[in-house]
């Protein structure tokens, strides 16, 4: 990508992860990750940041569509990784889906995807049997003793 390119690519990841007005630890840690995924630089990190904290940014499609596309894929990811979207985070992004002219059933395809992914690279699991947070890799639950299916 070029540098104007990966600049509007994290200010996307980080404008969503400060569309419900709190970036938390595990949003940061997302926005790194995407950072690393995308071999994205630091000078072009910061000049995001700066943009963004500018306000009035407006999530932008970047060059190619397969570069667009990935990039929706890590704003969902950063919405997700502390839960569920907020009504905030869903509308930005709706809105840029629609811009990519994406239909109903290829935005759920993604956001099943990312869903997946993000319990993947979690470092936590729920129990199924009773709802509690328990580490990753767990493999039975700490209060009901339940089988935890990796
Ligand atoms: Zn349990």
């Amino acid at each position: 990508m070029r540098n104007s390119d990966q600049i509007t690519y994290i200010a996307n990841v980080i404008a969503i992860s400060q569309a419900d007005g709190k970036v938390t630890d595990k949003e940061q840690g997302a926005v790194a990750f995407v950072r690393q995924k995308n071999g994205l630089s630091e000078e072009n990190t910061q000049a995001a940041i700066r943009l963004v904290q500018a306000g009035d940014y407006n999530i932008t499609p970047v060059g190619r569509y397969s570069d667009t596309i990935r990039n929706l894929e890590d704003m969902l990811l950063v919405s997700l990784i502390d839960g569920d979207l907020s009504d905030k985070e869903k509308k930005a992004m709706l809105a840029f889906a629609k811009v990519l002219k994406l239909s109903q059933e290829q935005i759920n395809v993604i956001v099943s995807e990312t869903k997946k992914f993000v319990r993947l690279i979690s470092a936590e699991t729920k129990c199924d049997a009773c709802g509690i947070t328990l580490p990753a890799g767990s493999r039975f639950c700490a209060e009901c003793g339940q089988k935890i299916e990796p």
